[in-house]
Parts: C-alpha cells; structure tokens; sequence
C-alpha cells in the first residue's frame, strides 16, 4: 500500500499515532537522511562510508571481506584513552542499529555539536563497526553466506566475519563494547501491554552470571540510561534474556574484560521500520560517549538495573480479536484469536493461537463481544469479473471473502485485500495455521465486519481497522 495512504488511515485511527509523536518530537538530534527502510544492504552505507573517508579527524579502514568478498568497514573516530568499539548487523536482517550509528556519526560531526564532538574525542577513541555481515544483509537473512550464525562463531571463528570482529577487538582492547542488534517484534516488557522496543543486557561471562568489575561497569552503563528511557518509552524498556551464551560474542567479550553491553531494537506500535528504536538508540549512544567520558555513569545504582523487567517472549501478537463466539457442532464458546503477520515469504496472515489470549497484548486490538465467526464462501470467478471497492464490499457483505476461479478473469480497483484462490481457505470454525480470513456477524445474522488476510474491515464505513504499517 502506498505509505500516504496507510499514513493518512493511521491518521484517522488516532491515539495509537499520537502516543509516538510525542516521543518523537522530544528526539534533539538528527537523522541521516535516506535509511528509513524496511531493510539496509551494503549500497545504502557505501556512501556514507566514502563521505566519511573525507571528513577529517575520521579513519576509515577496510577490516577484511565477507565470504561474498564484501568489504566490513571501521570508522574510528577520536584520541582519548577510553577506548570503546560497537559494530552492528552482525545479524544481516538487524539493521536499525546500522542507521543509528549513521545517525551519531551525523549528528556528531555537524558543524552546531563541534565543541561537544571536541569533548568527548578527547577522552574517548570510538571504533564503528557498521554491518559486520554485509552478506547477510543483502539476503535479508540472519545468518552469514555460509548459513553461520556469527553471533554463535565466538569461540569456533570459522567465519571470516567471525575472525574480522574477534581479530578487531583482540587488537583494540576495547574497554566498552556496544553489541548492536534486533530483537523479534513479539517481546513484550516485563509484564506490561507493550512491545520491547529497547532491551539491555550486561551479558554473563560465566555459567554463575558472576558480576565482577566490568560487567558491574556494563550493568550501570545500563541503569545510566534507564530513568531516561521510562521517560521516553514508559513500560517499553526490558533487559534481555541473561542466559551464559559461551558461543556468543557478548559473552566471550565480556570474559575478556570489556564492559559489554548489549542493545536490542524492538518492536513499537505504527512503527514497521523501527524508527522509534532507531531514534532512541542514537540517543543513547550520546549519552553513553558523554558518560563514559565523564565517568557520571559510575554514580549510577545497579538497582536500576535489576528494576528492568525481563523480555516476555511472545507476550505480544500482531492482531488479537477478543470475544469471538464460535458453534462448532452443538458446543458454543467465546474465544480470543491471534493472528500472526507472516513478514517473510508469502505474506499471509494466518490464525496464531486461539483460546483466552488475555495474557497477551496485540499490537492491534479488537473487542468484538457480540459478534459471531462465521465462514466466507468463494464467489465463482465464471466470467469477467471488475471489482471496485463497493462492489467488493457488497460481496463481503453477502458472505463472500474471496474468489475462485481463473484469476485473469479478475480485475480489481479494490484498496481492500482481494484473495483469489486462497492455499488454506476457511473453515467452518477457526483452525490454527488457517489463513485468516472470516467473517463476523452480528445476532441478526448480518455480516458487518470482515478479516481479510488479517486485516479487519469495518463494513458500514469501508474503513480498515489495523491497516498495514500501523
Ligand atoms: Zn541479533
């Protein structure tokens, strides 16, 4: 769907939106224009990475090359003694912190943040390591070109990404280390109603989850920043799971004595690109340069820390209706259901879970008390068929949800979701894994809202009630 468009019915769906403008517009610094997309390949920073070879006072160096025989790049920037190295993208589909250390790297070197970039250089010397498995990135995939996890070749490096970032790190002796990633959309904070859009983690470096100096160094880094972040995302902010991971980076740096901390962008509501935890990284970003240069971070209580609530893994779901009354044969019951927004491969959104989901939260959410589920029927596609949205409308409304036959025999102005001889068509009664499309009717037995691919259709209005990238 055109982005004005789901901008505009975001619009009209209200509150969700304003919530997010006012974290917005609290946000001091500026974005590198031209990486708010819906993924980050190798192209989009290449010209960055030549810009910054002009700037002064900024390194850029080549570390090696990805299995694909990319190039993984360092920026190094300022001549202190703390000496401080974060890469991101290690995951090739993570890249929201990729666009925030563009957006620091902007923000630092204009002209207005001269005499703060002077202050902070002098105490710190800053190693970037921007999308470490550029391979990845332009699969859009999680793992390398070899199919390895990085993030699980800590100790094995039997991936050339793997052996740039341990053979950078061994060399720099990094005092802090910032391990930038995603985390899945589905985490909810703690206990709250609300996606993860940041969690941290000071990572184990042993089985015990000993604390010694500098994990103790990472965990206050962390609890820095926590009253700031409940400011500004109030119940959004968790901890990762703590769980000693011996393959993995964080944790093998952190044996080695970097205080390492782990940062992961999350999900947040009317936010498909992740602007909200892209902001709020580059924020936190300076204010961990202004920390560690000051050292105001070692004031920090580890009882702010400990306050932050662990991930709830699958505590959120993309659409949840509640209430839903289903027949099947003589048993009648009222039931949530979730659905689940398949974002790769074919699109399709199917039935998740089903059955009292009131200790889930959905990104959208809908009572629908009253109503009653009932089966769509597949109008025949026997002759040439136009379909405009009134027309589709009239069809969904006379139990119709979507349409068999010859597709070509189909053409359609709908700005609804049209579906022509759906893989897993409906069911009498709501199934997992079905595609989810229904109707639902109110006691006179009138169709007056339709799910279609998971969107929910408001038929009197014609207004859909969770468009796309909302
Ligand atoms: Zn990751």
């Amino acid at each position: 769907m055109n982005k004005l468009i789901v901008f505009l019915l975001a619009l009209t769906l209200g509150g969700n939106l304003m919530a997010h403008a006012s974290v917005m517009s609290t946000m001091s610094h500026t974005l590198q224009p031209g990486l708010d997309k819906a993924r980050l390949q190798l192209a989009d920073i290449e010209p960055l990475i030549q810009h910054y070879r002009q700037v002064p006072g900024i390194t850029v160096t080549e570390l090696g090359r990805s299995v694909e025989n990319r190039p993984i790049y360092m920026l190094t920037l300022g001549r202190g003694e703390k000496r401080v190295l974060a890469w991101s993208q290690m995951h090739g589909d993570e890249h929201t912190a990729t666009a925030a250390l563009f957006d620091l790297l902007h923000y630092s070197t204009a002209p207005a943040q001269a005499a703060w970039q002077q202050e902070w250089q002098a105490a710190i010397t800053l190693h970037i390591i921007p999308m470490l498995n550029p391979d990845g990135a332009a699969q859009n995939s999680r793992v390398n070109a070899q199919g390895i996890d990085i993030n699980r070749d800590a100790l094995a490096l039997q991936s050339p990404e793997g052996q740039i970032l341990m053979a950078a790190a061994k060399q720099i002796q990094p005092h802090y280390a910032f391990n930038l990633h995603d985390q899945n959309r589905f985490h909810a904070a703690g206990d709250a109603p609300n996606p993860a859009t940041i969690s941290l983690l000071a990572p184990a470096f042993n089985d015990a989850r000993d604390v010694n100096a500098s994990r103790q160094a990472a965990m206050q880094l962390i609890a820095y920043v926590k009253p700031w972040l409940d400011q500004q995302i109030p119940q959004h902010v968790a901890r990762y799971n703590d769980t000693w991971s011996p393959r993995s980076f964080g944790d093998n740096f952190a044996a080695m004595g970097f205080s390492t901390v782990l940062v992961e962008a999350g999900g947040h509501r009317a936010d498909d690109h992740r602007q909200v935890a892209r902001r709020l990284n580059g924020q936190l970003y300076i204010k961990w340069l202004d920390a560690i240069a000051s050292g105001a971070y070692q004031q920090a209580s580890l009882a702010d820390y400990e306050a932050l609530p662990f991930n709830r893994s699958g505590g959120m779901k993309d659409l949840i209706l509640e209430n839903v009354q289903v027949t099947q044969a003589t048993t009648q019951a009222q039931i949530d259901i979730a659905v689940h927004f398949h974002t790769e491969g074919d699109r399709v959104a199917r039935i998740q879970e089903i059955g009292d989901l009131s200790v889930h939260s959905g990104y959208h959410q809908f009572d629908v008390s009253g109503l009653a589920f009932r089966a769509g029927r597949a109008y025949p596609l026997d002759a040439a068929l136009t379909l405009d949205t009134a027309a589709h409308l009239a069809l969904l409304t006379a139990g119709y949800t979507h349409f068999s036959g010859e597709p070509s025999r189909l053409t359609s102005t709908s700005r609804l979701p049209v579906l022509v001889n759906p893989l897993r068509p409906p069911q009498q009664a709501p199934q997992l894994r079905q595609g989810a499309t229904f109707l639902l009717v109110n006691q006179q037995g009138e169709v007056v809202q339709a799910l279609l691919n998971g969107q929910l259709i408001d038929l009197a209005t014609g207004q859909i009630r969770n468009p796309l990238g909302t």
